[in-house]
């Protein structure tokens, strides 16, 4: 099967070319137990390109056990602190080792442009290397207590993690789960049904780096197989990152067993540009701030809020500088705009800008589907929003801006607040008493100040709100995958220690 017309490392066509990308259980790759399948479809050419497995309750079952096994007979949580560490860091080399394919197979099954997908495999190699040094330092601490007893407390993993993920970062999603693994737990990782292909590369470079079997497995396919982890009584934790009504539906089903869960669930998130900003450096952020991933991306700014004064100015800049595009494949490097992950998701975007129009705001630039193959669409820019229009309140997930005017610092933060989401927020000024009211004011996980969307694996990463909860990211990560023991014990008195001589 030809796989794309661009040159791809052989490495990468002979994994595209498996028969199918299977579920990965107790470290070998197996197809589903009923032998279902689905297609991957590559969405710059809308053609199939490679099967994925489709995992019934029952594949989901086996991958369950097998994790359970592996978590509740300790073969990886009572390996030495320093064998887990130097297990994950084999983790790592192995993953840049194969940085091509990871980022390569990214791009034929998402769409993502290449250095997206390459910047996606150094997000992951970040994470893992540095959640490689936490097993020796997940420490516990012995709090006072009266003189006959002593207690401590440690950290312990929750157990098996139900991993459910979306396709907008693929490798990325190693990063999360090499910290559940970096603090003892068992993971069963759902890939998204768009984007099957990394999960497997990602069991490879596990088992070859000498994770025991089970502690890492992966079940293939779509709401069915995620629904079927969540309810499974074998499952201890829950995260997900995806849309907010997926994610609303898993917290229910979750409660049903009393599971924690952690989600990430994307957002509206406003770019604020403040007059006495960098007019040219806030215009330039606030473009990539939507068109990065054709805006598949949870925290992008897609609710841009100018000041009055400077309102003409930067949607100019925006308009004339985003109307030039090259839109293609991923694989091109001249492409600045790559496809959507589906005929469903082009599908949303055209029905999302038809709303907009209706609710009467003004096309500025864009607005239509890119040719009529694969699932490309124009970079589209809405003037004239109100906060309460749908285009202004709902997460659209494509090349959409909304453009909102501010007269106030305290009006632009109403504006910004009044959202169900609070993932993300830009601030653009050059005034430093603003950016900090500013990073007060906002409700968001994040604010970025005259920056935008930076991350790094020591600073914690999530949402507020109906963005979710829970954080991914630094200590708060390793917080969030163990949970604090209190041991007790009866000691006795101190030796010649009389407590009928303690008077109160
Ligand atoms: P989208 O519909 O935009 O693809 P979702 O939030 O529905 O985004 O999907 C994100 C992930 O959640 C995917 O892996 C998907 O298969 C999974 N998923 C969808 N529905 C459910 C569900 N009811 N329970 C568990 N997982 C689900």
């Amino acid at each position: 099967m030809s796989v794309t017309t661009y040159p791809i490392s052989p490495e990468t066509v002979q994994h595209v070319n498996r028969p199918v990308f299977g579920h990965v259980i107790d470290n070998e790759i197996v197809p589903s137990a009923d032998g279902r399948t689905m297609p991957v479809i590559d969405p710059a050419t809308g053609e199939e390109v490679a099967v994925a497995a489709v995992a019934s309750a029952a594949d989901v079952d086996r991958a369950v056990i097998s994790a359970r096994r592996a978590f509740d007979d300790g073969r990886w949580r009572f390996q030495t602190p320093l064998d887990r560490e130097r297990c994950l860091r084999r983790m790592s080399t192995l993953l840049a080792e194969r940085a091509t394919t990871f980022a390569e197979s990214d791009t034929i099954d998402s769409g993502l442009l290449r250095w997206y997908t390459d910047g996606m495999v150094d997000f992951a190699l970040n994470s893992i290397d540095y959640f490689a040094g936490w097993p020796t330092k997940i420490e516990g601490s012995i709090p006072p207590v009266p003189a006959d007893l002593v207690a401590y407390q440690v950290r312990e993993p929750h157990g098996v993690l139900g991993l459910i993920v979306p396709w907008n970062g693929p490798t990325a999603v190693f990063a999360f789960a090499a910290a559940a693994i970096a603090a003892g737990n068992c993971v069963v990782l759902k890939p998204a049904e768009q984007t099957p292909m990394t999960a497997v590369l990602m069991a490879e470079v596990a088992r070859d780096a000498g994770l025991p079997p089970g502690v890492f497995n992966i079940v293939q396919g779509a709401g069915e197989a995620g629904a079927a982890l969540v309810e499974h009584p074998g499952v201890d934790m829950i995260s997900f990152t995806g849309s907010r009504p997926t994610g609303a539906a898993i917290q229910a089903a979750a409660a049903k067993g009393v599971k924690p869960v952690q989600l990430e669930l994307g957002g509206k998130s406003p770019f604020i540009i403040f007059p006495d900003a960098d007019l040219e450096a806030a215009s330039a952020a606030a473009m990539m701030g939507v068109w990065m991933a054709s805006g598949q991306v949870c925290t992008a700014g897609t609710r841009v809020l100018l000041h009055d004064s400077i309102h003409d100015e930067v949607v100019e800049r925006i308009v004339s500088g985003s109307r030039d595009m090259v839109i293609g494949s991923g694989f091109d490097p001249a492409t600045q705009l790559g496809p959507l992950v589906s005929a469903a998701q082009l599908e949303r975007v055209m029905h999302y800008v038809s709303i907009g129009q209706d609710e009467g705001a003004e096309l500025a630039l864009g607005g239509h589907r890119h040719g009529d193959v694969g699932f490309f669409h124009e970079p589209t820019v809405f003037t004239g929003v109100r906060n309460d229009m749908r285009i202004a309140q709902e997460e659209i997930f494509g090349p959409v801006m909304s453009v909102l005017r501010f007269s106030s610092e305290a009006e632009a933060y109403a504006i910004a607040n009044d959202s169900e989401y609070g993932l993300g927020a830009g601030v653009w000024t050059n005034d430093l008493a603003t950016a900090h009211r500013a990073s007060r004011a906002l409700r968001t996980g994040q604010v970025w100040v005259n920056t935008y969307q930076m991350g790094y694996p020591t600073v914690a990463y999530g949402g507020v709100k109906a963005s979710g909860h829970g954080r991914m990211q630094g200590r708060a990560t390793i917080e969030e995958l163990t949970h604090v023991k209190s041991v007790w014990m009866k000691v006795g008195e101190p030796v010649g220690h009389d407590p009928r001589s303690v008077t109160l």
